[in-house]
């Protein structure tokens, strides 16, 4: 057990002396909750800068951690769920400790956690637990589809996927906000790929049903080139539109407009939710935290939130989350050094698309800078996939060596 913990039902007087303790040893304790995209950005940058005057809890539920694309890898095959996740015992970062428990309470006002193991009271509380789903939100997607956004749902869909004879497959966002725009757009163009491959594509067709009005709403341009890629791959794509339920026994979708959609297999973007323990805390507001865009603070003094569980004016992104981590970095590192503090959270990421035939295109962003969002595509090729990769490699050697 470190210092700043307690395992009994901790009182104000214990409080008061991890307060001294804290204040003995000069180190400001910073708990983060959530080992994600956003909480490894954060540890890893604290830790490189100031690790002498913080000594950082980070809390996860999960034992490793697993990319948002590498799902789809899984799902489609082309890895095994064993070589994509990342162990946190690898995390060996100097005043850095993690701790496999699932965070049970957060008090933002005394900034104490529970968590199912132990009591933590922060100096510093950073809420990076991520987005949460709600298949239920949808009647009939468990018994008639799959969900593929969690870890578990998409080795479901690849077990569905390698039982597929052919047919039709709808691939439908159920809620308006998900993370990763793009990923509808790749999920259709890996399913061409992964019937081609099986020699299934001529005896399918492959439906995209999205409540956005087109695949990118920031950027028409981007929008059109991912459209004409969707027709040239003979993918139906449905903007505008939305599965409400499904009827599992007549494998029908059923649209918001009251049309029906047959299918052979339905693979849904279920809807999103913060984490219930967000939901049930004060920081909630409308389901979400919000924050200052600029520094990530919230409205309760030193709890901060980044990431795809806050109301931020961006995407659901883990190269948003990281970006935002590493504002939310210098603003920390500023106010423990007496530092300036640092310029606003640009809104600015690189994603990755995959687009079929093994190729990856990338969309540039720019949420914050300007009047008004824009984006940039660069079209797909073989360099872009190998800078995919390498993207991700980086990630996984800065927050795991
Ligand atoms: C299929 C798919 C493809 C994607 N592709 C891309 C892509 O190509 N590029 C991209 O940038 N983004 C992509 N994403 C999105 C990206 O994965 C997320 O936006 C990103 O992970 C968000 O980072 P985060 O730190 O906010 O949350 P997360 O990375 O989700 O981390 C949250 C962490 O909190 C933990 N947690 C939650 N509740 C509790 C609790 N009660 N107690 C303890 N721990 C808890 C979770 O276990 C998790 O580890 C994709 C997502 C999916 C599903």
């Amino acid at each position: 057990m470190s210092p700043f913990t307690v395992a009994t039902a901790p009182g104000e007087q214990q409080r008061g002396l991890r307060r001294d303790l804290l204040a003995c040893r000069m180190t400001t304790h910073v708990v983060v909750l959530g080992a994600g995209f956003g909480g490894l950005e954060l540890v890893t940058r604290l830790s490189d800068a100031v690790a002498d005057q913080v000594q950082i809890t980070l809390i996860d539920q999960n034992d490793s951690f697993m990319f948002g694309f590498s799902k789809l890898d899984v799902m489609f095959g082309r890895q095994q769920p064993a070589d994509v996740w990342h162990p946190y015992r690898h995390i060996t970062k100097p005043s850095v400790e993690f701790r496999r428990e699932a965070v049970t309470s957060i008090d933002p006002s005394t900034r104490r956690v529970v968590t199912d193991r132990d009591t933590y009271d922060a100096d510093i509380l950073v809420v990076a637990l991520g987005a949460d789903y709600d298949p239920a939100a949808t009647p009939g997607l468990a018994e008639g589809g799959y969900e593929f956004y969690s870890h578990a749902g998409a080795e479901r869909a690849r077990d569905a996927l390698e039982a597929f004879g052919g047919g039709a497959v709808v691939i439908g966002v159920l809620g308006g906000f998900f993370k990763c725009p793009g990923a509808p757009n790749e999920t259709a163009l890996l399913l061409h790929d992964f019937l081609a491959r099986r020699g299934l594509r001529e005896a399918s067709s492959i439906h995209l049903v999205s409540p956005l009005p087109m695949p990118i709403p920031i950027s028409r341009k981007t929008s059109a080139a991912i459209e004409a890629i969707l027709a040239d791959h003979g993918i139906d794509y449905r903007p505008s539109s939305m599965v409400t339920r499904l009827d599992a026994d007549r494998r029908i979708a059923h649209l918001r407009d009251g049309q029906e959609l047959p299918y052979d297999l339905f693979l849904g973007i279920p809807v999103h939710c913060a984490p219930p323990v967000v939901a049930d805390s004060a920081l909630a507001v409308d389901g979400w935290i919000p924050v200052d865009p600029a520094t990530f603070a919230t409205s309760f003094p030193g709890v901060f939130a980044v990431g795809d569980v806050t109301s931020a004016p961006v995407p659901r992104a883990g190269g948003i989350a990281e970006g935002e981590a590493a504002t939310l970095a210098e603003v920390l590192i500023a106010q423990l050094t007496g530092g300036p503090p640092p310029p606003p959270y640009p809104g600015v990421a690189g994603c990755y698309v995959e687009l079929g035939d093994e190729l990856v295109g990338r969309i540039d962003v720019n949420f914050l800078e300007y009047d008004t969002p824009v984006a940039k595509f660069m079209a797909p090729d073989t360099r872009l996939t190998g800078e995919k990769r390498e993207w991700g490699a980086t990630r996984a050697a800065r927050w795991f060596a």
